[in-house]
């Protein structure tokens, strides 16, 4: 084999990079997957939207390839006949102080290069949503929504028919000058670390990254019983990487509530709660989360956030804030968990972007956080670029 790339991490950015660098035939690829099966992890556990580009700041890798990958995402779909079903995104304000936060996301998305943006009126929304309250609202039609664990399998079969080949169930457990050493052998060859939740750990193999760490923060959904045609969020508090509680369409026609976002302590993939001893005291023995847990805006963020994840009370309260009828406890019933893979540096501040870094023989994709699945395919070009 010449000049082999191996990718650790068969998730949707990992897959995606091996399809690409074998479209365009730039070496050979191995793809190695810890795991039995493909998009296990944050890839098929998470909210399936295709974001239009409105939340991220103008001139950042993710805004740019967030818009970008967008529209290659929903070809992409249309062509494969992947489920997908561009259904627009609204953000809902419900009084004239929120109306100004639809102005500035107005204004972030026009400068991203986002298409058809526009505030509607009461009228409008009730039209559009008659189940949900708001005074106005920013309707973004590119919004869409598609199934990320049939789009990674798509990806990664189709990345397979061009040459690239997986080994599952194959984790990589060191790095060395010559390659990646694995549970099933070494496989020489220039490394692209696509870890997801374990990146940080990978980049520190080769010296990558020492002062960052993932701080994962886990997200829970609810399926509810309301209707909705468009995905609908509340108005986001611009300081934090995290949406509050919205509700989304899933393509098999749920609709998801959340998700939440609180800091997992007990492990980077207890989805149900099962606790892993390690990681618990690797997180609470850094300096970045005790960095992190010192700022007055992540306290914020923890009461706000712990208090709407662990009382339903709460987390219906956010729901009905935006909604004219009134779900109770009968209309929700807990769906899936995911964790999202959030870098934090030593001085506690959490990663905005996504980062690459380049090492001996190496690459790292780090804090591939949301809107990674949106902005994946871009986000490839950019690095077989
Ligand atoms: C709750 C939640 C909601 C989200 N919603 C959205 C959304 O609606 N829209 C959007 O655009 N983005 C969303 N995101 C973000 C998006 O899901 C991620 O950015 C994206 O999935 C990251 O993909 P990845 O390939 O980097 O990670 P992953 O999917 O986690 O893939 C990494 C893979 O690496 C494997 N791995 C780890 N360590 C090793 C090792 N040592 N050896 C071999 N394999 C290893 C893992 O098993 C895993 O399969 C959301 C994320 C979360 C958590």
């Amino acid at each position: 084999m010449k000049n082999p790339c191996i990718i650790i991490g068969g998730g949707i950015i990992g897959s995606a990079l091996a399809r690409e660098i074998r479209k365009r035939d730039l070496a050979d690829v191995v793809v190695l997957e810890k795991e039995k099966e493909l998009a296990m992890h944050t890839s098929g556990r998470n909210s399936g939207v295709i974001h239009s580009g409105i939340n991220q700041k103008p001139g950042t890798l993710k805004a740019k390839l967030c818009v970008e990958g967008n529209r290659i995402i929903r070809d992409y779909c249309r062509d494969n006949k992947l489920p997908y079903e561009q259904c627009g995104t609204l953000v809902i304000a419900r009084n004239e102080k929120e109306s100004s936060v639809l102005e500035k996301l107005l204004s972030i998305g026009t400068a991203n290069g986002v298409e058809g943006l526009r505030i509607i009126d009461k009228k409008e929304l009730e039209e559009r949503e008659p189940f949900v309250r708001g005074y106005k609202a920013l309707y973004s039609p590119t919004g869409a929504i598609v199934d990320s664990r049939a789009l990674v399998n798509k990806v990664a079969e189709e990345a397979e028919s061009l040459g690239a080949e997986y080994k599952l169930d194959c984790e990589a457990l060191g790095i060395t000058d010559k390659g990646v050493i694995t549970n099933k052998g070494e496989f020489d060859g220039y490394a692209i670390n696509c870890a997801g939740l374990y990146a940080d750990k990978i980049a520190h193999m080769c010296g990558i990254g020492r002062n960052l760490l993932i701080m994962p923060f886990k997200g829970n959904y609810a399926e509810v019983n309301v209707q909705i045609n468009s995905m609908v969020y509340q108005v986001p508090d611009l300081r934090y990487p995290f949406l509050g509680v919205h509700l989304t369409k899933s393509v098999e026609g749920k609709v998801l509530g959340g998700p939440t976002a609180t800091l997992s302590l007990r492990g980077r993939e207890s989805y149900d709660g099962e606790f892993n001893f390690k990681e618990f005291f690797d997180t609470i023995m850094s300096k970045n989360f005790w960095n992190m847990a010192k700022s007055k805006e992540f306290l914020k963020l923890a009461l706000n956030n712990g208090k709407i994840s662990i009382f339903k009370n709460a987390f219906l309260k956010e729901l009905n804030s935006i909604l004219k009828i009134n779900v109770g406890e009968c209309d929700i019933k807990p769906y899936r968990a995911g964790i999202r893979a959030q870098i934090v540096d030593i001085k506690g501040n959490m990663a905005d972007d996504f980062i690459l870094e380049k090492g001996y023989n190496s690459l790292h994709i780090l804090n591939a956080i949301s809107p990674g699945l949106t902005s994946s395919f871009a986000f490839v070009r950019h690095i077989a670029d």
